[in-house]
């Protein structure tokens, strides 16, 4: 991990910090927010602080156990889901815990958002689980989240807000989107009288996310 790669981690975080408060994805302190390099360095949001207020000296470099090897604030409480997510998911370089409200009244109702748009199958990959419940910052949370992850890019937590992982943080942000307006599209079908919201079927999911992985946009 360079010098210059580890500002731009913590340029990335802090970035986005602000924009998943004002993009109404959280609410106060709530939430966190990781990048990995290359290497397997951890660079994720201290713990409890306000999003307007993280400056570069703030964030916590962590090993890829999880223990830190720079910065000299508490990483946030959720440090162990974030390591435990980046073990299981190689192709993982951030993660973004939000806290929305139109998805998060599936984690409540513990339902998990079954692929109803097309967006959710090229971004998500399929069904968005609802892990287990478990308390904050729990090594059975964390455990709990990388089960109802799977290969996928998005989960619910049981009444405690999403987890979003991808590429990079716009490819997080990108599926905590669509994970949002899904669960008001999905939440808007339900409420038709007599009709059911109609899923779609797996091998049109599993090429939908192939192509779009691997296949879409300019050459
Ligand atoms: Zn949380």
């Amino acid at each position: 991990m360079t010098q210059n790669e580890k500002e731009a981690m913590a340029l990335a975080v802090i970035t986005a910090g602000k924009r998943m408060l004002e993009s109404s994805l959280t609410v106060e302190t709530w939430g966190n927010i990781s990048v990995r390099s290359e290497t397997g360095e951890i660079c994720i949001t201290p713990s409890g602080m306000s999003y307007q207020e993280i400056e570069p000296s703030d964030l916590v470099f962590l090993d890829p156990e999880g223990n830190v090897i720079e910065g000299s604030r508490i990483p946030s409480i959720e440090t162990q889901m974030h390591v435990r997510i980046y073990q299981n998911r190689p192709d993982a370089r951030a993660i973004l815990h939000t806290h929305p409200v139109e998805s998060s009244v599936f984690g409540v109702l513990r339902k998990p958002i079954p692929v109803i748009t097309d967006e959710i199958a090229q971004t998500i990959g399929g069904e968005i689980s609802v892990a287990e419940y478990a308390l904050p910052g729990s090594d059975a949370l964390a455990e709990n989240a990388v089960a109802a992850l799977g290969e996928k890019n998005a989960c619910l937590l049981a009444n405690h807000g999403a987890v979003c992982v991808g590429k990079d943080l716009a490819a997080c942000f990108k599926a905590a989107t669509v994970l949002e307006t899904g669960a008001e599209i999905y939440q808007k079908a339900l409420a038709v009288d007599g009709c059911e919201p109609v899923e779609l079927k797996a091998d049109d999911v599993k090429a939908m996310y192939d192509f779009a992985q691997n296949r879409y946009g300019q050459r």
